[in-house]
């Protein structure tokens, strides 16, 4: 750790960041105090860390263990409105997450973040096959669940540090300065976390607030709230545009994508759909031109990237049927963004956890949808609006399983087959990645 004034740390939360934050804090020689609610006294880490010299303390939070502290690390799932951090705010204690730390120790690195309400984890996967399809070294962290600091630590000498990040991540940065950011859109999110909507849009900014005319943010133009905010920036702004042409930047026309004036790709050579995978492909590709990516790297990826898994992912053509996978959808936005992406008929596959809503908005989504298979606690809830607009074609089955073997006997070739939930998997499978793997399953046994 190089310029780091704090000899007494606090880690907070116990979970795979904190305690990489301890033992790299631990290896510069700083005393650190880690605390965990959940942790149990016998567990293997808290046996490690404290054999490190670590005081851990487990059960509980007790505000007399800020006593000496100068610093927090907190895990970026602890809510602000924990006791422990409204008392550490009192004493001006700073906070910070573990992306602090890992630029802390990047230093000789170049450093991309990328954050935005809705496509990290698609735009960062993109960016980093591109970049590695190109010969550029490139070490990818952050949100997308690899922890920031342990990659930070075991750099090499020209290996640029790939950062997805969240806004509770970047609520926790202060002098965080990534040399290529990227702001993909603002939709409200997590205001439970942020408690207003200002907040969240202002730890969104942090990405961009130590940055300086040499740095250069990415920024989408089509989203209004993006472009109010990145008028306060000072780094070069790079924009990108599904709408608007011969930009200064990344944009489409015809058919063709453009980086400046330079021709990139044909669209039709592309295996992502949907519009805003068009949005997060134009992001990625200013990324990675800026970041020293060739076009035949770049051209490489977008012409067998099927997406990140359980998200939109294509799985498999059968007979003419064409599979994809969008466990991820657990909500009405996400699903009605899915069925944009299809101008064929299509046989959409949902249902799940029951959170109380009703399922008229999705109506005006469905008009390519001409049957419907549903399961799980909404299945009723969504028949009868799939009744209301009219659907061919509704069964009721129950489970991801079955659904998919009824929905290919209602099919014709030239179909989509469409897993886009519109609910949690939670009724049903332990996680979305469950319920997605179960319908892969269930179309390479019909293959
Ligand atoms: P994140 O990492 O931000 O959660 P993902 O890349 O995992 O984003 O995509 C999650 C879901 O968000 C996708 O399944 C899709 O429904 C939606 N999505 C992805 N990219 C965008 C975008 N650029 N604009 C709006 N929605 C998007």
């Amino acid at each position: 750790l190089e310029n780091f004034p704090y000899e007494h740390v606090l880690v907070l939360g116990l979970a795979k960041s904190g305690t990489a934050a301890a033992r790299v804090l631990l290896n510069s020689g700083i005393n650190v105090i880690v605390n965990d609610h959940h942790a149990k006294e016998d567990a293997e880490i808290v046996k490690e860390l404290h054999a490190k010299g670590a005081n851990v303390i487990v059960g509980s939070h007790p505000i007399s263990i800020l006593d000496e502290v100068e610093l927090i690390v907190k895990n970026p799932g602890i809510p602000y409105s924990n006791p422990i951090l409204i008392e550490a705010e009192n004493r001006n204690i700073p906070i910070i997450t573990e992306i602090e730390l890992a630029a802390n120790l990047a230093t000789e690195s170049e450093i991309i973040g990328i954050t935005g309400s809705n496509g990290k984890t698609t735009t960062t996967t993109l960016v980093a096959e591109m970049l590695n399809k190109s010969n550029q070294p490139v070490k990818l962290a952050g949100n997308i669940g690899i922890v920031a600091t342990e990659v930070a630590e075991s750099l090499e000498t020209n290996d640029t540090l790939l950062l997805e990040l969240s806004s509770f991540q970047l609520m926790g940065v202060h002098s965080f300065r990534p040399h290529i950011a990227v702001l993909l859109n603002l939709f409200e999110a997590h205001i439970d976390y942020h408690g207003t909507v200002q907040n969240y849009e202002q730890a969104k900014m942090n990405i961009f607030r130590n940055q300086a005319a040499s740095d250069y943010l990415i920024f989408n133009l089509d989203d209004e709230k993006v472009t109010r905010a990145v008028k306060q920036a000072k780094a070069k702004l790079i924009p990108f545009s599904v709408r608007q042409k011969h930009i200064k930047g990344a944009w489409v026309n015809n058919g063709y994508i453009y980086f400046h004036e330079e021709p990139i790709i044909a669209q039709e050579d592309i295996v992502l759909v949907g519009e805003h995978n068009l949005q997060n492909i134009l992001a990625a590709i200013s990324v990675a031109i800026l970041s020293g990516a060739t076009i035949a790297g770049i051209k490489k990826v977008l012409t067998e990237f099927i997406g990140v898994k359980h998200r939109l992912q294509y799985v498999a053509t059968i007979h003419g049927r064409l599979f994809y996978n969008d466990s991820k959808a657990t909500n009405m936005l996400a699903t009605e963004k899915a069925l944009q992406a299809f101008q064929r008929p299509t046989i959409l596959l949902a249902g799940g956890l029951d959170r109380g809503d009703t399922y008229e908005d999705l109506i005006p989504s469905l008009k390519h949808v001409k049957a419907m298979v549903l399961f799980g606690e909404t299945k009723e809830k969504l028949k009868r609006t799939a009744e209301q607009a009219n659907i061919k074609h509704i069964e009721v089955v129950e489970n991801v399983g079955e659904a998919t073997e009824v929905a290919y006997k209602l099919s014709d070739e030239g179909d989509v087959i469409l897993l886009s939930p519109a609910c949690a998997s939670w009724d049903q499978y332990k996680t979305f990645e469950e319920r997605g793997d179960m319908f892969i399953h269930a179309v390479h046994i019909l293959a």
